[in-house]
Parts: C-alpha cells; structure tokens; sequence
C-alpha cells in the first residue's frame, strides 16, 4: 500500500471586504480536494451564517478554554472578538491528502509561519480601490453601517502587511481573481513555483495607500 501524500495549506488573507471569504467557497465549491478549515469565533452569527458551517460560535469562556488546552494552531484578536483555527481536524484532513483553505488574517499567518514541517503557501488579496471596498462593505452589512468605519479604518494596516505574503492577487473581476489564484495553487500542487511580477503588485499597493 502507498502512503497518500498529505496536503497543503493554503491561507487567503486581505483587508476586511476585499473577498477572500467568496473566493474561498468558490475554490472550495469548485474543487473536490479543497476543504476550507472552519474556524471559532466568539462573534455573534450574521444573518444566514450557520454554526458550524461559516464559524463554530462560541462564548468567551469556551474559547479561552481552547486556548488553554493549546487546542488552537493560532488565535488572534480581531475588530474586538477572538478567532482561532483548531489543530485537530487540520491535521486529519493533510494526512488524508486534502488540501485545507485558511481564510484568516495577517496576525495568524504570522503564527503559521513559525510552525515547522507545515507545508504552506500564503495568498494577500486586494481590492481594485477604496470606493469598491467600500461599496462592497456597505452591500455586506446592509442596515448595520456602523460596522463599516471600523474596517475602513484599519484598511491600511492591513494592507501594510502584504510583503509577508507569498502572492498577492487583485480581487477586480471574481472570476479573473479565482482563475489566477486556482492556477497558483495548481503550479504549486506540480511542484512549479511561479514568481509574482513584484514590480506590478508595488504599484497596484502604491495606489491603494494613496
Ligand atoms: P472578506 O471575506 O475579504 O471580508 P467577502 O468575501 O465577504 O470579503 O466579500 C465582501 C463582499 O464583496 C461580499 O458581499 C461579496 O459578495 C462581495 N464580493 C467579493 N468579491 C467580489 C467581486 N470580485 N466583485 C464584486 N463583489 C464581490
Ligand atoms: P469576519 O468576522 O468578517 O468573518 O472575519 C474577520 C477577520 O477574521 C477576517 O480577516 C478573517 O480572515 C479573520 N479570521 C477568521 N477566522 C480566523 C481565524 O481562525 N484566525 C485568524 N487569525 N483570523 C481569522
């Protein structure tokens, strides 16, 4: 019997509203080895989430719990609730060859970065420009608009972490996005590591800062 390769992990990350959450589903919708790795939240559900599907939804004492038993590959504290990715059924998923989606922020990227022997590569992804960001925030959180000045806020700490990245893709047209991102990961599964043209993406960063 041959022992089936483990898989990789693949970890999404952009400022709030730039749509790493869509393109995640859709990688995962579209590709029958791609499992996104669910992670817990002690946010409260938005309308149409479901526990256990989109977050598993907890209170605070049930996450500190998770931390304590260091159950948590990484934690962070975001837009002031906690998140975290549990090891366990990451873990199973890479022995059994499937290839786990992480849709996380730049703090627990930096926490999966230290771990050794995890096979791992990084996507930022960016918004076109600010007025889109915002419009697709505001279509996110209809009715709830105070929920959009804090991530407008912390749009450009975000974006300032995109170096730490191994490729960082504009989100414009979804389907343009998700066909690069999926040829990426593609290249990467036969073992063809494709260089970013950094050039490119420093100017596209450079406009956004401005
Ligand atoms: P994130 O997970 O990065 O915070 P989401 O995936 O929730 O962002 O996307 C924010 C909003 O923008 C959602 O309502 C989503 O449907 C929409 N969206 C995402 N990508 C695109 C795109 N390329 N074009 C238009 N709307 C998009
Ligand atoms: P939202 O509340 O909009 O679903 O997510 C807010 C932020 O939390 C996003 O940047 C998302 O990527 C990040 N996030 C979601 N789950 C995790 C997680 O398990 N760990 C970390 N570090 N960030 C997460």
């Amino acid at each position: 019997m041959t022992a089936s390769k483990s898989g990789t992990i693949f970890v999404l990350s952009s400022p709030s509203g730039a749509g790493k959450t869509t393109l995640t589903k859709k990688l995962e919708k579209n590709n029958t080895n791609f499992v996104i790795s669910i992670s817990h939240t002690t946010r409260k559900a938005r309308p149409g989430e479901v526990n256990g599907k989109d977050y598993y939804f907890v209170n605070e004492q049930e996450f500190n719990s998770l931390v304590e038993n260091n159950n948590f590959y990484e934690f962070a504290k975001i837009f002031g609730n906690y998140y975290g990715t549990l090891k366990k059924p990451v873990i199973k998923h890479l022995s059994e060859g499937k290839d786990v989606l992480f849709d996380i922020d730049w703090q627990g990227t930096q926490q999966l970065k230290k771990i050794s022997n995890l096979s791992l590569v990084t996507f930022f992804i960016v918004p076109p420009n600010i007025e889109v960001l915002k419009k697709r925030l505001l279509n996110r959180h209809k009715g709830q608009e105070s929920l959009i000045k804090p991530r407008m806020m912390k749009f450009h700490e975000e974006l300032s972490h995109w170096k730490e990245y191994d490729y960082v893709v504009v989100n414009d047209d979804l389907e343009i996005c998700y066909t690069k991102i999926l040829k990426i990961i593609t290249n990467t599964k036969n073992g063809i590591n494709e260089k970013q043209d950094l050039s490119v993406i420093e100017k596209k960063v450079k406009e956004l800062f401005s």
